[in-house]
């Protein structure tokens, strides 16, 4: 049947025949094939003259789990190693909502415009472990710090066990430092373990806390606030000052009952507000007070020493511990094992042991 809007009324109406159109996929695109792989010696010597390019995709490596870029990347690091060390670590930490990401920017911009150089923001965040991924570090958090020319800012790696992130976010130190970073800020949230893994690879410890309820000590970890080479008090502003303030005394009391620190620096208790940039010189004042003064007393070379030392154990944790849960023939007796322990059938120790002789003679094969 003839369709109705052929009709003569019609006519201009008609559908008429149209022009090939271009495909939409850019013809040109197989041309620009998959970036190559850098070897070894690009990359060092693309971090040592500082490219941020090659940087990020060192780091990138870093946090990959393929055991080939691995491998790449090892050698990467040692080869940055003798450049590495140069620089002022810093761990900042505090729960969400107190105020890191504001604090981190304006402190960026501070230290940089303040004493010169380079800084690079990255972050260690163990919840990135469940959610696959991490906001720490996130660029968009730091607005001003993100486009600016002396700063480099890398979230969270965010696969594996915290103490596999931890390690990562150490040897990106290494990267950062040999590429000139000589300011590193190492963020985390304030829930407990992370901040020993960021304790144990920064020289001075800053912990962001908050005025609140007036019983803000119960809320912190004794252990983290003994880690504390500085405590600010982060809001201090408006009608927040004399809170603020309160709460600053309450923590420099409770510091009182801490053992004095090894670093034989007592920790300060500061207020500020990194919303309206009030007080930020005078944390930093501290910090590099601090920084002068353990590198005359020796203390900020026999921490890295020591922090060397337990990176060297975790690493081989870390390694033992992946190399015994991923053999296959451990893996599969696992869970046999697990639920001979849960139905009585077997103590703990004797299926470890098992389990281990297992280990052991696989590996003599
Ligand atoms: P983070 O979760 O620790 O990174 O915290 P954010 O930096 O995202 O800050 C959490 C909220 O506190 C935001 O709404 C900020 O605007 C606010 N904030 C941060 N610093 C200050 C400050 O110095 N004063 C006040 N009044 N608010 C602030």
């Amino acid at each position: 049947m003839k369709h109705p809007e052929n009709s003569e009324a019609y006519k201009g109406l008609t559908v008429n025949a149209g022009i090939e159109q271009p495909s939409s996929v850019n013809p040109y695109l197989h041309t620009r094939h998959k970036r190559r792989q850098l070897g070894v010696t690009e990359y060092v010597e693309g971090i040592v003259k500082g490219d941020v390019t090659i940087l990020s995709q060192a780091v990138t490596l870093v946090e990959s789990m393929k055991p080939e870029h691995q491998t790449i990347a090892q050698e990467v690091i040692e080869k940055c190693l003798p450049h590495s060390g140069n620089s002022v670590r810093i761990g900042i930490s505090g729960v969400p909502g107190a105020g890191k990401s504001t604090s981190i920017d304006v402190f960026g911009l501070h230290v940089l415009e303040q004493y010169g150089g380079k800084l690079a923001v990255l972050a260690i965040d163990p919840s990135s472990e469940r959610s696959k991924g991490s906001i720490l570090g996130d660029k968009t958090r730091m607005e001003k710090l993100a486009v600016h020319p002396k700063s480099f800012i890398r979230p969270s790696p965010s696969a594996g066990s915290l103490g596999g992130v931890a390690r990562k976010t150490r040897e990106t130190i290494i990267l950062c430092e040999a590429a000139g970073y000589d300011k590193i800020f190492v963020e985390t949230v304030g829930v407990g373990q992370s901040e020993t893994a960021v304790h144990s690879m920064v020289d001075f410890f800053l912990l962001i806390q908050l005025a609140g309820t007036g019983d803000e000590l119960q809320g912190i970890k004794r252990g983290i606030m003994e880690m504390a080479d500085g405590i600010v008090i982060n809001k201090a502003d408006g009608d927040n000052i004399d809170r603020a303030k309160l709460a600053a005394t309450q923590f420099r009391n409770a510091l009182h009952l801490f053992p004095a620190p090894e670093s034989g620096w007592a920790p300060q208790v500061l207020t500020y507000s990194g919303f309206y940039g009030l007080g930020v010189k005078e944390i930093w004042d501290m910090v590099y007070a601090y920084v002068a003064f353990v590198k005359e007393n020796g203390y900020f070379e026999y921490r890295r020493n020591e922090q060397s030392k337990y990176w060297m154990y975790e690493s081989i944790n870390e390694q033992l511990r992946n190399s015994f849960y991923h053999n296959p023939v451990v893996e599969k007796m696992l869970s046999e094992k697990e639920m001979q322990v849960l139905q009585g059938k077997l103590t703990s120790f004797v299926a470890a042991k098992s389990l281990l002789d297992t280990y052991f003679e696989e590996m003599k094969r």
